[in-house]
């Protein structure tokens, strides 16, 4: 689902990503973890396509995402395709960037209708019912600023949902929660992976990795020190800095 192969962004002089190789089967579960500034959001970026990538090869369902590089020159991508490609990615963020203006269901009604144009009375009654799913009912008319953390959070789940995505990104979903609130988000994403949801997750929850992940991704200075399986990568470190950087979160 996701393929990448020597990802290179910058801004400016500074390398941010160095040469990132990736692939993400479907139904995979991928944790990234790794110190501040390492890059795991920069990454999530440029797979979504917010993010020109600089050098490398991305292809997201199937699809190029990035500049393809080819022996002698960089092809850019069509914006247009890059657009319709970002409506079958779910991206989270940690602040959840909900439309303040609109209630739960409005938020989570607005891609399909704006994007797809699916009528409106069809989109209200699936966004209700995406935000059962996520342990909303109820909720549809609340505003962001009269909703926890947690249910906003989840309302930005069932937002990237109602796109029908191919892939899940979540960039550090639980770190803006309160602790008691981190719980319910995590398991709404549990619920997720076990419905063969393809996820990607930059996260400091490393139970969550443990528990839930196929594979952790250890990012340090814009490039993958060390991936495998969480028994691996958590549990039996071949890397020092890896080593080092799970000594001091665990
Ligand atoms: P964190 O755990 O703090 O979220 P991160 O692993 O997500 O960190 P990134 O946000 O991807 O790290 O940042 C990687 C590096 O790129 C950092 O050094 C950051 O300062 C730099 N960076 C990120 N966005 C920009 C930008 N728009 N312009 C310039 N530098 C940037
Ligand atoms: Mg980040």
């Amino acid at each position: 689902t996701v393929y990448a192969r020597g990802l290179r962004k910058c801004y400016g002089d500074r390398v941010v990503l160095g040469s990132i190789d990736l692939d993400v089967e479907c139904g995979e579960i991928v944790c990234i973890i790794g110190p501040s500034g390492s890059g795991k959001s920069t990454l999530l970026r440029c797979i979504d396509g917010l993010e020109e990538v600089d050098r490398g090869i991305l292809r997201v369902n199937g699809e190029d995402l990035g500049f393809v590089e080819t022996e002698t020159a960089y092809r850019a991508r069509n914006r247009k395709e890059v657009a319709m490609q970002r409506t079958r990615i779910g991206m989270v963020f940690q602040q959840f960037n909900l439309f303040p203006n609109m209630t739960a269901r409005e938020n989570v009604m607005a891609g399909p209708v704006l994007v797809k144009g699916v009528a409106k009375k069809a989109a209200a009654s699936r966004a209700d019912s995406l935000l059962a799913d996520v342990g909303l009912s109820g909720h549809g008319d609340h505003y962001p600023w009269q909703l926890s953390g947690g249910q906003k959070q989840r309302v930005a789940i069932a937002r990237a949902l109602a796109m029908d995505p191919n892939v899940m990104l979540f960039d550090e979903p639980t770190s803006a929660l309160d602790p008691e609130r981190v719980g319910e988000v995590l398991a709404v994403m549990k619920g997720l992976a076990g419905r063969g949801m393809t996820m990607l997750v930059a996260t400091h929850e490393m139970g969550f990795a443990k528990e839930v992940a196929d594979t952790v991704m250890f990012m340090d200075g814009g490039v993958v020190v060390e991936q495998g399986p969480p028994t691996e990568v958590l549990g039996n470190p071949k890397e020092a800095r890896t080593q080092k950087f799970l000594e001091k979160v665990l």
